[in-house]
């Protein structure tokens, strides 16, 4: 999912920024959209389901005024995409107004709803963010921001969190840092973003990331930094992996580390390990093997084609729900130029291969203009895990490395070859230390095991 809040300690009225935003992170999320606001003392609400664009109207929304608001993307599976689940989620409490945005999947939820039923809560949503609103609630004697201090010292798992108040903008990170969060300035203005893409379309600064267990406070008397516990705790982060690979734009910079640098040497050293001599060109599955694809071209010395044509009005293809439809997506979206492959060895890389529907599809499609040979290169390693820690699309039993042997998906999808990056290479393109790199998807070292 993506989240954005603004607010401005100048008042200026930030609902259309706070729309651009979530424009800009539409790529984290889209099964529904909202954005909530103060308003004369209490929270108002925007929401709706699908793309922004669809969920939201702009104009409307442009005409109001409010100086502090958030917004979220959604991304979700299909079947809990009811409009009760759509963030951020709101409530005018003893303690004022609130509303929450999240990002990540609390692992600890199913206990810590108990308990807040035990105790009287009664659930609206299905969500992460309303288990945070409730701890609140309970703990009404106290001051929101340390109600709220309180409620994230009990959560497990991952959050990038925006969190509105009546006189304050609150982001926090989970103490490993699974998913990034930036903070940005302008004239006056203070922006919480998922990714700094987000920051670029309000013209603000990138000022640094919140860093993992931070909780940031923004108010009239400036910018205020708390931690959700003692920093000497957070040696071990784990910023994931996957970020770099496909989730974010690639003009955005997480942790310090540029997503297109990361993503271009993935494929520089995906072609420095298995190369592909004699290959005629070099194409990347848009849009997702692009830069992975340019890197993999320039350290071989082969011409990089746009040979496989994105259809730009297709959204991502995993939000569809079924196989079927699923199947039929990737034909949908991608489609490569006859003239280019006929009598060629291609070389093809894409980001990953999560069921191995797109790539057996555009290996066929490949193979019917008349290729010689398509060999295909993943920049990262096999999926073999599914994530803990929140992206939940991923059963393991649908993973297609878990149910094949490297020759046996090869065939499946009708390669020449086939061959991933290594741990090692995902690892050092990233550039981050290992001990800071959450990797289990890949490589199975969940955060669980390792503090074990
Ligand atoms: P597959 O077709 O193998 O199931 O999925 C691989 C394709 O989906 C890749 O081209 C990759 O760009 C994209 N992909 C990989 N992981 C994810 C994910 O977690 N969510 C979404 N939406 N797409 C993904
Ligand atoms: Fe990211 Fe994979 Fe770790 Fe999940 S398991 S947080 S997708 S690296
Ligand atoms: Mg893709």
């Amino acid at each position: 999912s993506g989240i954005f809040g603004a607010y401005s300690a100048v008042k200026k009225t930030v609902l259309e920024e706070v729309y651009l935003g979530l424009y800009a992170l539409q790529h984290r999320g889209q099964e529904s959209a909202g954005i909530s606001w103060i308003q004369d003392g209490s929270v108002a609400s925007k929401r709706g389901l699908g793309l922004l664009h669809n969920a939201i109207d702009q104009k409307r929304l442009a005409d109001g005024e409010a100086y502090n608001a958030i917004g979220h993307v959604r991304y979700v599976p299909l079947e809990s995409s009811r409009l009760q689940n759509v963030l951020p989620i709101s409530a005018n409490y003893a303690r004022g107004p609130i509303a929450i945005a999240h990002d990540g999947l609390i692992t600890n939820l199913a206990e810590l709803t108990r308990q807040l039923e035990q105790r009287g809560a009664i659930f609206q949503s299905s969500t992460n963010s309303e288990a945070i609103l409730h701890m609140m609630a309970q703990k009404s004697h106290m001051q929101p921001i340390d109600a709220l201090v309180d409620a994230l010292r009990r959560i497990e798992g991952s959050y990038a969190l925006a969190v509105l108040l009546e006189n304050s903008l609150v982001a926090a990170r989970d103490p490993y840092g699974f998913k990034p969060l930036v903070l940005g300035e302008r004239e006056g203005t203070y922006y919480v973003a998922s990714e700094s893409c987000a920051l670029d379309i309000v013209g603000a600064t990138l000022l640094r990331d919140v860093e993992p267990g931070e909780i940031v406070v923004v108010n009239g008397k400036g910018v205020k930094s708390l931690r959700v516990r003692p920093e000497e705790k957070c040696r071990r982060l784990m910023h994931c992996s996957f970020e770099y690979v496909y989730t974010a734009r690639p003009d955005s910079i997480i942790d310090g580390r540029s997503v297109y640098e990361a993503r271009k040497e993935m494929g520089r050293r995906l072609a420095r390990k298995s190369p592909c001599p004699g290959a005629d060109l070099v194409a990347g599955m848009p849009d997702s093997g692009t830069i992975a694809a340019i890197g993999y071209a320039q350290a071989s010395k082969t011409p990089f084609e746009m040979a496989v044509v994105r259809n730009r009005y297709v959204g991502r293809t995993f939000i569809q729900p079924t196989q079927k439809v699923r199947e039929l997506g990737v034909k949908i979206k991608l489609n490569p130029i006859e003239a280019l492959f006929k009598g060629k060895k291609a070389a093809i890389v894409d980001d990953s291969i999560v069921r191995g529907t797109t790539a057996e599809r555009i290996v066929s499609m490949i193979r019917s203009c008349g290729a010689e040979e398509v060999h295909l290169r993943i920049a990262s390693p096999p999926v073999l895990h599914p994530c803990r820690y929140g992206i939940d699309t991923r059963k393991e039993n649908t993973l297609a490395a878990v149910r094949m042997t490297l020759d046996e998906l090869c065939r499946k999808v009708g390669a020449d070859s086939l061959d991933y990056l290594s741990e090692e290479d995902l690892t050092a393109a990233v550039g981050l230390p290992e001990e800071k790199l959450c990797t289990a998807c890949f490589s199975g070292k969940y955060l669980e095991d390792e503090e074990k």
